[in-house]
């Protein structure tokens, strides 16, 4: 299941400004932003993989970090305060687990150094448009010097208008030694973890070479990282020491990866950029992309036959049965999707509530006595886990309706609107579900704190 939804996050400012959202409208500091984010247990599940060791070779890994997908082509990746952004883009243009890898390392390396955090308080202290288009200005323009070409260098000319000169002065030098510091932690923790640094310096060639523009638009990894060439030299010359440096991805990992990139081409480039991926048009990856591709265009049964196919060939694989739940949904054979879900769900080993999520949705598709309980059930245990995905309080809602039971129907569309950012409408939903529920009750509790919830802080 490859959801695409949107997010409200709170204070993203450096994400807005690595993210080049610089010309949405925000008013301060604490500006809420919006962002679209993919949510899919098969890709949440490798790259969790991926982070894994690295944010423990970081000594992040009790510090609850979070990874968050975005739906978005460019390449780029980026943090705020706890959270790493990772747009498919990155995902999608790197061939091998561990040119990603090399971008978690990097990005691990800014949380760790704390170097996000002081961009933010600079912003923050900073509050102007101005500004944020200046330090934006400011990236492009080295980014252009670096790679030598023009159009770059005067698109980040045109944006650095307007921004104070000595605020841009000390983010541009910060942003410099911060860059080369983040590079350096990088190739620590890929070194612990007995990883190369080869990747790296792929991406790094990639974006230098200027293949990572398209046509005019800059790619906004460039503007967040600014490449001159000693950076790249030092990060080679590092990577080329390391013992691992010629070490290749585990067979089994980059198998994992090219099933991730044939997911995402598939629903998000469509069929030709989909086929264009692979060499080995036979081969499972390959295979899985144009079964998404089957579904996405709508012929359930042409799908349907694909992915059994699919199946046969490995029926332990949980994304084939959930792809499968899907496709069982849209060719109106709820029950079966049921079923499929169900198995999924089983042989996941990472658990995620997004199987749950399907499980849900057919059910309620499926009817019968004891489905809407079932639905709720299976709902429940998919927002213990992902709590902020909003679709599902809508098939929440509607499962505790068929039962009646309107005031917790009223208490998940209020959690709906609060993940939303919509907090008026929740503490409008909430008022009416707690007119309803029993005081001391857990629902009536969250219902209160949902009531309270300002914000702003
Ligand atoms: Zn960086």
């Amino acid at each position: 299941m490859f959801l695409s939804a949107r997010r409200v996050f709170k204070s993203l400012l450096t994400g807005l400004v690595a993210a080049q959202l610089a010309f949405a409208p925000m008013s301060s500091a604490h500006a809420q932003r919006s962002v679209p984010v993919v949510r899919d247990a098969e890709i949440e599940a490798l790259v969790r993989d991926y982070a894994r060791p690295i944010l423990e070779a970081a000594g992040l890994s009790r510090s609850n970090i979070e990874i968050i997908l975005v739906n978005d082509p460019a390449f780029n990746a980026f943090v705020a305060g706890r959270r790493m952004f990772i747009n498919t883009g990155a995902l999608l243009q790197s061939e091998t687990p561990n040119e990603i890898i090399g971008v978690i390392a990097h990005e691990a390396g800014h949380i760790a150094g704390g170097h996000q955090q002081r961009l933010r308080d600079q912003l923050a202290a900073a509050q102007t448009m101005a500004i944020v288009a200046g330090l934006i200005g400011i990236g492009a323009a080295v980014g252009g010097a670096a790679s030598g070409t023009g159009g770059l260098a005067q698109a980040g000319a045109g944006l650095a208008m307007g921004g104070g000169e000595v605020a841009r002065r000390g983010l541009l030098s910060y942003q410099r030694t911060e860059e080369i510091t983040a590079d350096r932690s990088a190739i620590t923790y890929l070194e612990k973890t007995g990883q190369s640094a080869r990747g790296m310096v792929r991406t790094f060639e990639r974006m230098a070479s200027g293949l990572a523009l398209t046509g005019r638009q800059i790619d906004p990894y460039q503007i967040s990282h600014p490449l001159p060439r000693e950076r790249i030299q030092n990060v080679q010359e590092l990577a080329q020491a390391s013992q691992y440096y010629n070490r290749e991805d585990p067979p089994a990992l980059q198998r994992r990866h090219d099933m991730m990139r044939a997911k995402i081409a598939a629903h998000t480039q469509g069929q030709s950029a989909t086929s264009r991926l692979f060499r080995d048009t036979q081969g499972m990856p390959a295979r899985y992309g144009d079964a998404i591709v089957t579904y996405l265009s709508g012929s359930p049964a042409a799908a349907l036959q694909k992915v059994d196919a699919l199946v046969a060939a490995e029926p332990n694989n949980p994304y084939f049965h959930e792809l499968r739940g899907e496709v069982l949904i849209r060719a109106n054979r709820p029950q079966d999707a049921v079923t499929a879900f169900e198995r999924a769900a089983r042989l996941d080993s990472s658990n995620s509530g997004f199987m749950q999520f399907g499980l849900g949705q057919a059910l309620l598709a499926a009817g019968g006595p004891d489905a809407a309980g079932r639905a709720v059930d299976a709902l429940t245990q998919g927002l213990a886990r992902a709590p902020e995905y909003v679709t599902a309080y809508r098939y929440l809602a509607q499962a505790y309706g068929q039962m009646g039971e309107i005031a917790e129907a009223e208490l998940a569309t209020a959690e709906g609107h609060y993940y939303s950012g919509n907090f008026r409408e929740a503490r409008q939903f909430a008022a009416r579900a707690q007119s309803r529920l029993m005081p001391g009750s857990p629902s009536h509790v969250r219902a209160q704190d949902i009531i309270n919830q300002r914000p702003a802080n």
